[in-house]
């Protein structure tokens, strides 16, 4: 009686974002039957949990899912999200992805024949689950926020809409990546002080030699490396995304930018004591490293150039000047003087696998898998970083390692007929 109940399909895949409907996408097309359940809507993360001046910091020639690609009329520029959203929608459509939205995963668990899974709308038992919900469900953020005073109001980028929702007043950014740079930015814009807090950060400049970044990075096969060739996979995977942001103007956003627009840096946040935030004071390394490791990626750039012949198409080798280290950064700030009254939590993020009830994470809370593959049989991951190649979390990377992932999963539903 209670077996009736229960819902019989070949995959379940969770997650409806770009990763998830490339999954479907190559189940179909191998006549695999399956479900994409989505806990919210298509592209659910761009709609909810993104800030509303974000734009994709990758150009638009560069946005391409299996069967589909960017053909409006920009195609250097750079989608906002009701853009993204479009796009992810208009590629769900495409694919006719099986997706059921508003269906929460709330348990995957294994049985004898593969997982059971348990939604907000009923049971479903499968032979194998593909996880696509995403790497970035949660703010991660240090554990000393509960010491910052209750007079200073912190977000994390979930909250974080726009300057105007902010109390009048100072604002400290905490995280120079792609997030925390661009937020800077934004504040300051508004006419509040900004002060930003910088960790390890990977510096690169909008353009070189008269390309996009990105453009060398793809024509380069810099993305195109794959996890078993990287030397030290688990640092590549927690690589903090690139000073980058995707503004018509196609302009360098990078801490010399920021000091230039009047924006205070000072070192990593590293504890809060007495009401006051202590910030490290090794400004000066955290900036040559990044400086080194930027050229040193120019330098493959260039390398690539001469021996591709591309040297008469580009336009001359260039150095950004090394970031500008200022004369003294604070090293302390408090936080009950009135100077700040918010704090910007952009530290990253992290997966949420609360629901998974597999015994395949690791010490950290990531997912144990080898390209996507985890150690449990049937259970297979998409989107998260360097899963299989370093472009794997970008939207134009879902396409080589969803098909790999799915052929895998094609293969082990054969042997076991
Ligand atoms: C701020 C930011 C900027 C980015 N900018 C770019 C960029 O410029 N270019 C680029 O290529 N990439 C960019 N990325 C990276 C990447 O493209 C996005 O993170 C993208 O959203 C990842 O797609 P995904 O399908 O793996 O995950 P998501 O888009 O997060 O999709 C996962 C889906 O799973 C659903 N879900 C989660 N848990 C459950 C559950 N238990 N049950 C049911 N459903 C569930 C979620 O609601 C969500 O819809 C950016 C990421 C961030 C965070």
């Amino acid at each position: 009686m209670r077996d009736r109940t229960i819902e019989q399909v070949t995959t379940v895949v969770v997650g409806a974002g770009h990763a998830g409907l490339a999954a479907s996408h190559f189940l179909g097309d191998r006549s695999i039957d399956h479900l994409v359940l989505e806990r919210g809507e298509v592209a659910n993360s761009w709609r909810r949990e993104r800030w509303d001046s974000l734009r994709l910091l990758t150009p638009n020639w560069q946005s391409r899912l299996p069967g589909l690609r960017y053909e409006g009329p920009d195609p250097d520029g750079y989608m906002t999200m009701g853009e993204v959203t479009e796009f992810i929608e208009r590629f769900a459509t495409a694919s006719r992805a099986p997706v059921r939205t508003g269906t929460q995963v709330t348990s995957v668990r294994r049985t004898d024949g593969g997982y059971h899974v348990t939604t907000s709308r009923g049971e479903i038992r499968c032979r194998t689950v593909v996880i696509a919900s995403g790497a970035c469900n949660q703010p991660a953020v240090p554990r000393f926020t509960d010491a910052v005073p209750a007079s200073v109001e912190q977000l994390t980028t979930f909250d974080y809409r726009a300057p105007a929702k902010l109390p009048d007043g100072g604002v400290l950014v905490v995280g120079a990546s792609a997030t925390g740079v661009q937020l800077a930015a934004e504040l300051q814009r508004s006419g509040r002080p900004v002060t930003l807090s910088v960790g390890e950060h990977v510096r690169l400049p909008r353009t070189y030699r008269g390309r996009d970044v990105l453009w060398w990075m793809d024509a380069s096969g810099v993305w195109d490396q794959r996890y078993d060739e990287i030397d030290d996979l688990t640092r590549a995977r927690r690589l903090p995304s690139p000073q980058l942001a995707g503004t018509p103007e196609r302009t360098t956003l990078d801490l010399n930018a920021l000091t230039s627009m009047g924006v205070e840096l000072v070192g990593r946040w590293a504890a809060v004591r007495d009401g006051r935030a202590l910030f490290s004071g090794g400004v000066r390394n955290t900036f040559s490293l990044a400086d080194l490791k930027m050229g040193r990626l120019l330098d493959t750039f260039d390398e690539w150039a001469r021996t591709d012949g591309q040297d008469a198409e580009a336009g001359p080798a260039e150095r950004p000047a090394p970031t500008r280290v200022p004369p003294s950064t604070r090293l302390q700030l408090d936080l009950g003087s009135g100077e700040v009254r918010a704090v910007v939590w952009a530290t990253g993020f992290r997966p949420d696998y609360r629901w998974l009830d597999v015994p395949a994470l690791d010490a950290k809370g990531q997912l144990d898998h080898k390209g996507g593959v985890v150690a449990s049989p049937g259970l297979y991951a998409l989107g998260l970083p360097v899963l299989r190649r370093r472009k794997s979390t970008f939207i134009h990377g879902i396409e080589d390692d969803a098909r790999e992932v799915i052929d895998h999963l094609t293969r082990y539903l054969a042997v076991r007929q």
